[in-house]
């Protein structure tokens, strides 16, 4: 029977959460990332580990069907393939640092400087576009030494909490993309391989909306439940029931994780008491 070859990082920021989201869509692995590839039991699904780096290649010669990647490497690597679904996880941005003690007055502060980077494509492609000049250098990790040993002036480099910058006496002056893990696909699937990416698809969105949304219950007093509904349309509209006390009903509804805290001060200042907040499961949408 036909399967879906989707590629995934072997072992590093991606590999842990992607299995886990697998998990989450249904479909179990015999084991870790320890082999090179897996079947899954219950879907038809077979799991390629690769560095991520190699990911994009794989995924247009269609060696793979689908991989998941850091949106930074999709770009980097300019591969013939298409960005199909955005994850939400391994969040980071690619940014421009410079030493702290240096003052920086604009992008053209780079006309003439070196630059050290894993991401020559991305950062060529800004400076460009921004008409600004700069030695490109590349390396393939520990950018953020390069100024500190004079290999460079500038790096850029994935940053995320900026914790690594500070420590290398680095600020972050430039933000030039920011990043998430995204699902990217071959160009030229057969029909069969193609439905049953739709179907992994559809399960990884009911695991995300879920993951972004909470069941909400409260109990409304009546004379404001009109404005408790507007407050919380739900997915059609709310559950609502009579409570056994007399001008009281009770109102359920889902509530995305965005908007959580302002809809919970407005349901307050409107009355409703009682309120629980309850993790969703999967979420069909
Ligand atoms: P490989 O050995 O597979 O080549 P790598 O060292 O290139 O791994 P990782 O450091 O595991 O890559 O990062 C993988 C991806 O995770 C990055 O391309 C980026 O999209 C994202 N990422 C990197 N650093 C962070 C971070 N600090 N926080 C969140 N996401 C990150
Ligand atoms: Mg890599």
């Amino acid at each position: 029977m036909e399967k879906l070859r989707i590629a995934i990082q072997k072992s590093g920021r991606l590999s842990e959460k992607s299995l886990e989201l697998l998990k989450e869509a249904g479909i179990s692995l015999n084991n870790g990332s320890r082999k090179l590839r897996s079947v899954a039991q219950s879907f038809p699904l077979e799991v390629i580990y690769l560095r991520d780096d190699d990911i994009p290649q794989y995924v247009e010669d269609g060696v793979a069907h689908i991989g998941i990647v850091g949106e930074n490497e999709f770009a980097e690597k300019e591969c013939a393939v298409d960005l199909v679904e955005r994850l939400g996880y391994s969040r980071c941005r690619l940014s421009i640092a410079i030493p702290k003690s240096e003052d920086y007055g604009g992008l053209e502060d780079m006309n003439g400087r070196r630059i050290a980077t894993s991401y020559p494509v991305i950062l060529t492609k800004y400076l460009g576009e921004h008409g600004v000049k700069a030695d490109v250098h590349v390396l393939s990790g520990s950018v953020e030494l390069a100024p500190s040993i004079g290999v460079s002036d500038a790096i850029f480099d994935i940053v995320s909490s900026g914790s690594t910058l500070i420590s290398n006496g680095l600020k972050e002056v430039e933000t030039i993309m920011r990043s998430e893990a995204v699902v990217i696909a071959n160009r030229n699937m057969e029909e069969g391989v193609k439905s049953i990416l739709a179907n992994l698809l559809f399960r990884i969105r009911s695991v995300k909306a879920a993951s972004n949304n909470k069941y909400i219950l409260l109990n409304a007093p009546n004379e404001k439940l009109d404005q408790i509904i507007q407050t919380i349309p739900g997915m059609k509209s709310p559950t609502v029931m009579p409570l056994a006390e007399e001008g009281w009903s009770s109102v359920h509804s889902v509530l995305s994780e965005k908007e959580f805290w302002g809809v919970i001060d407005r349901l307050r200042e409107l009355g409703a008491q009682g309120i629980l907040v309850i993790p969703i499961e999967k979420m069909i949408v």
